[in-house]
């Protein structure tokens, strides 16, 4: 079995429709598990900063695919909430992003392993750190928290729990 962690974020309303959709598509795969979900927060948009702000999450899931195959799959489910591409880093239903998959770090067609710029984002590293604050991300052979500790106290301060994870689950 494979472990991956993925990464959800939408800023278009009903926001918490939309993350509830997506872990369900996830969960309906034969093929995926989700294993444990973080709380959800809410965060200011970076990058692109005229726009509303997001809530963010990560989940742990147990996949027999492949990563290419939970890239396509999880696609697939951004297609189905109504993804559209129109700004880069711009408004969306959902994004569907995979950290990491196992311990691997790798590049396969159109997908990077870990996720490029994983390691910049408060938004990704905090949820991550509250489920799996040991894990060791390849490439940087940091933990979640090392990574946090070399950004900026106002990228971290912008993150806001919004909803404890016990009452995200089920
Ligand atoms: P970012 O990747 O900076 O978070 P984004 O999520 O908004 O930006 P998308 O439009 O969702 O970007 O994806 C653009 C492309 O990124 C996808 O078509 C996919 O092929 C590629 N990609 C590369 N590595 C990954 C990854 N680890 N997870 C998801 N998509 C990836
Ligand atoms: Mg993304
Ligand atoms: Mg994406």
């Amino acid at each position: 079995m494979n472990h991956a962690f993925l990464s959800l974020g939408t800023n278009i309303e009903p926001r918490m429709g939309y993350l509830k959709d997506a872990l369900e598509l996830l969960e309906s795969h034969s093929d995926i598990s989700i294993e444990t979900k973080s709380s959800i927060y809410e965060t200011p948009p970076v990058g692109y900063t005229d726009q509303a702000d997001f809530l963010n999450m990560v989940v742990d899931v147990a996949t027999t695919l492949s990563p290419l195959e939970l890239l396509t799959y999880c696609q697939s489910i951004e297609q189905q909430l109504g993804r559209k591409r129109e700004i880069r880093f711009g408004p969306r239903t959902i994004d569907l992003d995979i950290l990491t998959y196992n311990n691997e770090n790798s590049t396969v067609e159109r997908l990077l392993i870990p996720h490029p710029r994983m390691h910049q984002r408060a938004f990704v590293l905090i949820p991550l750190h509250e489920i799996a604050p040991n894990f060791v991300i390849p490439i940087w052979n940091k933990c979640a928290k090392e990574l946090l500790d070399e950004l900026q106290e106002s990228d971290i301060k912008g993150v806001r729990k919004w909803m404890q994870n016990d009452l995200a689950e089920g």
